[in-house]
């Protein structure tokens, strides 16, 4: 298996064409190597309004990586118990845009991309874009692609990193290739109650 080296898994920002455009949105980066502790959130969630009802549309998303999708949003359902919270939808208005792109500026492996109302620290529109990054996770096996998935995914709720250990705390928010070696059903306990929290 090649792995590029460890970096991050994501990395948030808005579109300079639309900040340019307008001042009410905040740019959320979600930066690698906080410190080891419980769950974290990183400013922006769906309106609470949206639950138990996500919906996404993949674009040409090549199978794996339409699996790998499938897998994180079923385990994120199993674990927090809401087994009908995605919806495939075919409407032109989704809640996550999914994408496989070539690769991701900076290298990273995946992307959540969304615009942060400033007032209620929800998605603007509800709406946010994952793309994952092909020349990265072509090569990776399809139970990590599924562990980038729902880390991705934990983006869209609204969790940001953790620096963690499999043994203590596992959690698929660690922003490290180590989560991938984490043993259980994931999402881990600390991403739930980082759910709970949301939601
Ligand atoms: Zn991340």
């Amino acid at each position: 298996m090649t792995v590029p080296s460890p970096a991050l898994f994501n990395r948030r920002s808005s579109s300079s064409m639309l900040v340019a455009a307008a001042a009410s949105f905040l740019v959320l980066t979600v930066a690698f190597g906080m410190p080891a502790q419980a769950y974290q959130l990183s400013g922006c969630k769906y309106d609470s309004a949206q639950p138990p009802s996500i919906t996404y549309v993949k674009y040409s998303l090549p199978a794996a990586y339409g699996s790998a999708f499938d897998t994180g949003q079923y385990n994120w359902d199993l674990r927090t118990g809401s087994t009908t919270y995605f919806a495939s939808t075919t409407s032109t208005d989704p809640n996550i845009d999914v994408y496989a792109v070539s690769s991701l500026p900076g290298g990273v492996w995946a992307l959540t991309t969304g615009e942060c109302w400033a007032t209620t620290r929800t998605w603007k529109y509800d709406e946010v874009r994952i793309d994952f990054s092909r020349v990265i996770m072509d090569p990776i096996s399809a139970e990590s692609k599924a562990r980038v998935a729902a880390h991705e995914l934990g983006h869209a709720y609204g969790l940001g990193h953790v620096s963690t250990n499999c043994a203590s705390s596992p959690a698929i928010m660690w922003n490290s290739t180590a989560m991938f070696g984490c043993w259980g059903t994931w999402p881990w306990a600390d991403d739930v109650a980082g759910w709970d929290s949301l939601y």
